[in-house]
């Protein structure tokens, strides 16, 4: 114990720390990271970074924080030797809830890598009241709450800087909210947040519902409004432009503050555009520079120079486009713009396919991000490969020199160190303490492989992990799990397309068997968390499935002896925190070709997870990493299932009909078991999707996935020693899945910060 923190935090405290309360001792450590944090922030020279995004997963920052500015082992000694628990202390903390998923997580480990790698480089988004809905379950069904996350303890902390904003013609103060954020014995950035002093929390009504149509009250209430009617629709791109605007309005004042003349601004900034919700930051860049006397020709080279736009999809339903209309009543001002860059395209292809604004006169994000960028990159190597071949295989022939892959990655300061002490020192003892900023020494492992003291310490780490994770179940949902059991966990957004319906399936199939008196090679404990957007029916009948099994199962002993379906509520990054450390399987089922890159996977397979996944997205460099004795790979080739699309003859029902396994299983969602905790409406619809539709190619896939896991369950179990081993490969391989080597890349190929 240091007596000098001691005394630190008396002071901060204001009293003697042997008789503050929790809520005290946070308000005092906050204080100490905000003073620490900083004495990091450093001048700019060069090229500043703007990440700008719709979403910033960052997850609870005190000890995050602690643990990057080299104070978190002192802290939590000092706190110790007086009976207080900063893992107590953290739960003072609200998560910020301004995210959705990978995308938003991939911002926040990048955020965390530019301050660790010592780069310029900022956040530019949105400071949402409620952000992201905080999810419950009643009678098994998803329901949506608020989720009121801001205090007067947030670490963004209000500025007097405001921009103007027009929005439909009215003009709207942006003000500027700023987190630092502090890289691992690195320097600070920051996020820059921007919210209307008009926004009132009080108009929201039953659940999340609210008067869409009320922007100066509701502009950043929630991230991400329901867009299934035209106000919903509309409410988006009020909230797109406001961020763009007021970021475009910043990073111009930032730029001249340093001496740019905005001819040069290029060499002032560098803009990544995370996904399509910042495009029109494009348009609205020109019109600013145009108001600064540059002429439109030359604003165009200077935005495309500065700016590189990140895919993170092929899912078409995602590649946002807006009616002109709808730009017209929100933008009028960007329009006219706009169509000149629509012009300027046409003259460089006359593929109509490639247009900003198609003959239906609809506006595509992405068109434009791709024509008037620099760079568009995907976010794996699979996926940037189908980007080029099909997705934009047009863009590609048109530009082939703008399209780069930059494969994921996630910060092993959260993912290891913070989520993962005793794995994390357990390393340490073994390798030293290079991996924590050098990721790739992590491979020093290998050596290893063949000490079975070793073996034996990860799989004691691997058990007190779940341990942890079921007493915290335990305490929260009321569920007790069995951790002599393997955990498979798939947690996630729901999508069709990440196939949690496949993995029901199997635990049907599973539970159907053990009722035939077919017992698993182990007990089973399969945990699932998911929240499903609110207006996603069949995401939805899903999860309601999934939470009446889980029903089923736990009311009937026979099978919960050996099977067990856990579904966690409002996962969110600290429940993950908990989950990903307790996971023997890591379920990365997409179907082929759909799932971009996921990160879920890289964070599990660096806690020593093996994979159960399809050779989608960055499970191939996965499974190439690591070699095919430490995956468990299965389903259709990304190539078959895109060749399935083109010829458009996949037939659920004939692989329904043809396979009396997979038929019992769907035919078991409406049985009477289901029917009494389930509500059949939703049973049947999404029985009935499966039986006819199912988009998402799931059938074909269920025998290949059945025996995979049965496999890797039987593996688990009759050789523990040779799984321990593989789990050590798997965290050896993983330095290539770092943060820091991604932002590497993007520094080396597309942003040259700092120079
Ligand atoms: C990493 C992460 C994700 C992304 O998971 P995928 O499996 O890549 O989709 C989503 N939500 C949270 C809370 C995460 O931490």
């Amino acid at each position: 114990m240091s007596e000098s923190m001691k005394t630190t935090l008396n002071e901060l405290c204001q009293k003697d720390i042997a008789t503050a309360s929790d809520a005290e001792l946070y308000t005092a450590l906050l204080k100490l990271v905000q003073e620490q944090s900083q004495k990091q922030i450093k001048p700019v020279t060069g090229r500043k970074l703007y990440y700008i995004s719709a979403e910033f997963l960052i997850g609870k920052l005190l000890s995050n924080n602690l643990i990057n500015l080299g104070l978190y082992d002192e802290v939590r000694e000092t706190l110790a030797s007086i009976g207080k628990s900063l893992a107590d202390i953290e739960e003072q903390e609200p998560e910020p809830s301004l995210g959705n998923g990978g995308l938003g997580r991939l911002a926040a480990c990048f955020l965390d890598s530019l301050a660790t790698l010592d780069l310029p480089g900022d956040g530019v988004g949105l400071r949402y009241h409620c952000g992201l809905f905080h999810q419950n379950f009643k009678n098994n069904i998803q329901n949506e709450a608020p989720d009121f996350w801001l205090t007067d303890q947030c670490a963004a902390k209000a500025t007097d800087t405001v921009f103007p904003v027009s929005l439909a013609g009215n003009t709207y103060s942006a003000r500027l909210y700023k987190l630092p954020v502090t890289g691992y014995e690195g320097r600070t950035n920051m996020l820059n947040l921007f919210d209307l002093d008009s926004v009132d929390e009080s108009v929201i009504g039953d659940g999340i519902s609210f008067d869409k149509k009320d922007i100066a009250r509701n502009l950043t209430l929630f991230l991400y409004p329901d867009d299934s009617d035209e106000d919903g629709r509309l409410l988006r791109i009020y909230q797109q432009y406001f961020m763009v605007s007021a970021g475009a309005q910043l990073i111009l004042n930032e730029c001249a503050a340093r001496g740019c003349n905005y001819h040069d601004l290029a060499d002032y900034a560098a803009i990544q555009i995370n996904d399509t919700h910042p495009s029109m930051v494009i348009p609205e860049l020109i019109r600013l520079l145009e108001e600064h006397g540059i002429s439109f020709d030359e604003a165009v080279q200077i935005v495309t120079d500065t700016c590189a736009y990140t895919n993170h999809t092929i899912l078409a339903e995602a590649l946002e486009k807006w009616p002109r209309h709808y730009l017209d009543t929100v933008v009028p001002q960007l329009m006219p713009i706009i169509e000149k860059l629509d012009d300027i395209a046409k003259t460089r292809t006359t593929d109509s396919s490639l247009a900003i604004i198609d003959q239906n006169q609809v506006v595509h994000m992405a068109h434009m991000d791709i024509h008037f960028s620099h760079s568009t990159n995907g976010v794996a190597t699979l996926h940037t490969q189908i980007l080029k071949e099909s997705e934009l295989a047009g863009f590609y022939q048109l530009y082939p020199n703008k399209f780069n892959n930059k494969t994921n990655g996630i910060t092993f300061r959260r993912w290891l160190l913070k989520c993962n002490p005793a794995l994390t020192s357990e390393i340490e003892s073994l390798i030293g303490s290079g991996f924590k900023k050098d990721a790739s020494e992590l491979k020093k492992l290998l050596n290893y492989t063949d000490d079975a003291e070793v073996l034996k310490k990860l799989s004691c780490i691997k058990k007190a992990n779940k341990e942890a994770l079921a007493s915290w179940l335990e305490d929260k949902q009321g569920i007790k799990l069995n951790t002599n059991a393997m955990f498979s966990i798939q947690s996630k957004r729901l999508h069709e397309y990440k196939r949690q319906q496949l993995n029901l399936l199997f635990l049907i199939h599973e539970y159907l068997e053990i009722k035939a008196g077919h017992t698993p090679a182990t007990p089973l404990v399969s945990i699932f968390g998911a929240k499903a957007a609110p207006a996603y029916i069949i995401a939805k009948d899903i999860i309601h499935s999934l939470l009446t099994l889980s029903q089923v199962i736990s009311e009937d002993p026979e099978v919960s002896r050996y099977l067990q379906l856990a579904f966690v509520e409002n996962y969110n990054v600290s429940a993950a925190e908990k989950m990903i450390p307790a996971c023997d399987l890591s379920e990365q089922i997409s179907l082929a070709s759909k799932e971009a890159s996921g990160t879920g996977n890289m964070k599990f397979m660096l806690n020593g997870a093996l994979t159960l996944g399809t050779m989608d997205g960055a499970n191939v460099e996965i499974a190439e990493a690591v070699g095919n004795d430490n995956i468990y790979i299965f389903g259709q080739s990304s190539k078959q299932v895109i060749h399935r699309y083109a010829a458009g003859d996949y037939c659920a029902k004939d692989w329904y009909e043809a396979d009396p396994n997979l038929r019992r299983a769907i035919d078991f969602l409406t049985s009477e078991e289901m029917l009494k905790y389930g509500d059949e409406e939703h049973l049947k619809r999404l029985q009935n999707e499966l039986i006819n539709k199912d988009w998402f190619q799931t059938l074909p896939d269920f025998n290949a996935y059945v025996v995979r896991k049965e496999q890797a369950m039987s593996d688990y179990a009759v050789n523990p020693e040779a799984w321990n081993r593989r789990t050590l490969i798997n965290i050896a391989e993983a330095g290539f899945f770092s943060s820091d080597r991604t932002i590497k890349e993007y520094d080396d190929d597309i942003w040259h910060l700092g120079k």
